[in-house]
C-alpha cells in the first residue's frame, strides 16, 4: 500500500521532507500541498499533487490519508486538532505547539480519540549514534546515569529572525527531548546561566548554559552556542556510576592541506541529521499506513513545551524554575520510570 500524504507548509523543511518522501523513501506519495503562500506551494508540489488553498481543505480531502505539518509553530494547534478530528495520522515538525494550554488541548483530543495519531519531529531519536548511546545506558552495565553533557552549536543563525528567546524556546527543545529519552526520565526544573556574550551575535543572548534538573536527581548541562562560526557541532556524553558513554566523532573525510590534517564538520543540521530524518520518516510511514503513530508523541511535545516555558522564566528570574506536568495519560505508556535515588 502507498500512503497518500498531504503537506502543510512548504518552506525550508517542508521542501526537504517533500524531497525525502518523493525521491529517497518508498511507501508514500504526496497527493496534496498547501502553504499561506500559494505560489510557494505550487512551486513545491510534486507532479500530480493538488495545491489546496487552506490546511482545512487539505486535511478534509478524501485523497489525503496522512498529513505532514511543516508550517510555523503557532499554526500547529489548529492543524493538529483538525487532523485528530478527521482521524488522520499526522507528523508534526517541532515544536508541537507554542503554549502549555495548546499542548493540553491536543493531548486531550488525542486521548479522547483513543489511539495515537501524532508523531513529533524530534529527529535525534532516530539518529544511529544516539540510538547506540541509549542502548548502552539502557543495558545498565555502567550503572545508573548521573549526568548528561549536551553540546548544541550552530555556525550561525539568521540575523534579525533568530531572537534571544529562541535558544531557549526553539533550539533547547531538541536537547531537552533527547535528555528525557536517553535517561528515561522527566525534567523537573530548569536553571539558565548567561556567560560572557559572543561578539559574533550582536545583541543576541548567545551562548546560554542550561541546567536541567531531572526527576531522578540526574543533572543535564546544555551548552547552546548559535554563532560558533566553525560548523554545526553536536556532542553528548552520559556519565554513569561505573563508566561514561559518549557520541562518537562522526566519520568524515580527512583533509590534508597547508593548514595540516583535519576532518570536515557538518555545515548545518540538515547535513548532520540527514539519515536521522530519513529514518524518522521511514518509521512514520510504517505506523501511519496502519492508521497510527509511534516515536516522539504528543506527551513528548508537551514536555518540551513546558521545559521551554520554564527556561524562559529561569533566564528572567535567575532561579531554578519548576516543571509541573499533569499525570501521564495511559495512551502514552506507563509513567516514566525514574531510577531509584
Ligand atoms: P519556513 O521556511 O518559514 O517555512 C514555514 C512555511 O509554512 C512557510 O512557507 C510559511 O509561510 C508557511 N506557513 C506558515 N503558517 C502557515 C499556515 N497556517 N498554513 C500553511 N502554511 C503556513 O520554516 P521552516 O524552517 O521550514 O520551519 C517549519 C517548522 O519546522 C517549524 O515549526 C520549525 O521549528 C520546524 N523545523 C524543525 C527542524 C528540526 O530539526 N526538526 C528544523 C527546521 C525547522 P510564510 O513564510 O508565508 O509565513
Amino acid at each position: 500500500m502507498t500512503l497518500q500524504v498531504g503537506v502543510i507548509g512548504t518552506g525550508m523543511i517542508g521542501q526537504d521532507h517533500i524531497r525525502r518522501l518523493t525521491k529517497t523513501l518508498s511507501g508514500a506519495r504526496i497527493v496534496g500541498v498547501t502553504d499561506i503562500d500559494q505560489a510557494r506551494a505550487a512551486a513545491a508540489a510534486p507532479e500530480g499533487a493538488e495545491v489546496f488553498t487552506t490546511p482545512t481543505a487539505l486535511i478534509a480531502s478524501k485523497e489525503v490519508q496522512a498529513v505532514v505539518i511543516c508550517s510555523w509553530g503557532p499554526a500547529h494547534e489548529e492543524q493538529l486538532l483538525a487532523c485528530i478530528a478527521a482521524g488522520k495520522p499526522v507528523f508534526c515538525e517541532k515544536p508541537l505547539v507554542t503554549s502549555e494550554a495548546a499542548a493540553l488541548h491536543v493531548m486531550e483530543a488525542e486521548v479522547t480519540h483513543g489511539r495515537r495519531l501524532v508523531q513529533v519531529g524530534f529527529m535525534r531519536r532516530f539518529d544511529a549514534d544516539y540510538r547506540r548511546l541509549k542502548a548502552v545506558v539502557d543495558n545498565g552495565k555502567l550503572g545508573a546515569p548521573l549526568m548528561f553533557h549536551s553540546v548544541h552549536r550552530n555556525a550561525s543563525v539568521p540575523e534579525g529572525l533568530y531572537t534571544s528567546e529562541m535558544p531557549l524556546n526553539d533550539t533547547l527543545v531538541h536537547d531537552a527531548d533527547i535528555s528525557r529519552w536517553l535517561l528515561s526520565d522527566e525534567v523537573a526544573g530548569v536553571e539558565v546561566r548567561v556567560p560572557r556574550r559572543s561578539s559574533r551575535g550582536g545583541e543576541l543572548r548567545d551562548p546560554v548554559f542550561v541546567l536541567l534538573h531531572m526527576a531522578s536527581g540526574a543533572l543535564v548541562d546544555v551548552e547552546i552556542s548559535v554563532n560558533i562560526a566553525y560548523g554545526y557541532d553536536i556532542r553528548g556524553e552520559v556519565s554513569c556510576e561505573a563508566g561514561v558513554v559518549a557520541l562518537p566523532n562522526r566519520p568524515a573525510p580527512m583533509i590534508s592541506d597547508a593548514n595540516g590534517i583535519r576532518q570536515a564538520i557538518p555545515e548545518d543540521w540538515r547535513e548532520r541529521f540527514i539519515e536521522a530524518y530519513d529514518q524518522e520518516f521511514r518509521e512514520w510511514i510504517v505506523a501511519a499506513s496502519r492508521g497510527t503513530a509511534t516515536g516522539p508523541s504528543t506527551w513528548d511535545g508537551y514536555a518540551a513545551t513546558l521545559v521551554a516555558d520554564a527556561a524562559l522564566r529561569a533566564v528572567a528570574s535567575g532561579l531554578l524554575e519548576p516543571v509541573n506536568m499533569v499525570a501521564k495519560p495511559a495512551l502514552y505508556g506507563p509513567p516514566t520510570a525514574i531510577a531509584a535515588e
